[in-house]
């Protein structure tokens, strides 16, 4: 019996899934990221969430500037959806 050394998307992580928001929201993803996207989001509340927060986002702003949207700028989208809502 031998292990499985190598999965295609093994450890698909809720880094890569931030990384992959964008992409995601514009369908520029590959059918198989997009599967295993949607397959993380099934199993992890806080990426839906995130996710949610993303379109609504996403809607605000009426388009998505790739270089807005890396891990770090999450705080930043999310002051500006705050804002927003007090406009
Ligand atoms: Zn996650």
């Amino acid at each position: 019996m031998t292990t499985p050394t190598s999965h295609p998307h093994d450890e698909f992580t809720c880094k890569e899934f931030v990384a992959l928001v964008t992409q995601y929201l514009e369908k520029t993803l590959t059918p198989l990221q997009q599967a295993t996207f949607e397959a993380h989001l099934t199993d992890c509340e806080g990426c839906a969430t995130y996710l949610e927060q993303m379109r609504q986002t996403v809607q605000i702003l009426g388009r998505l500037d790739e270089s807005s949207v890396p891990a770090e700028g999450k705080d930043r989208l999310l002051q500006a959806f705050r804002k927003w809502k007090y406009e």
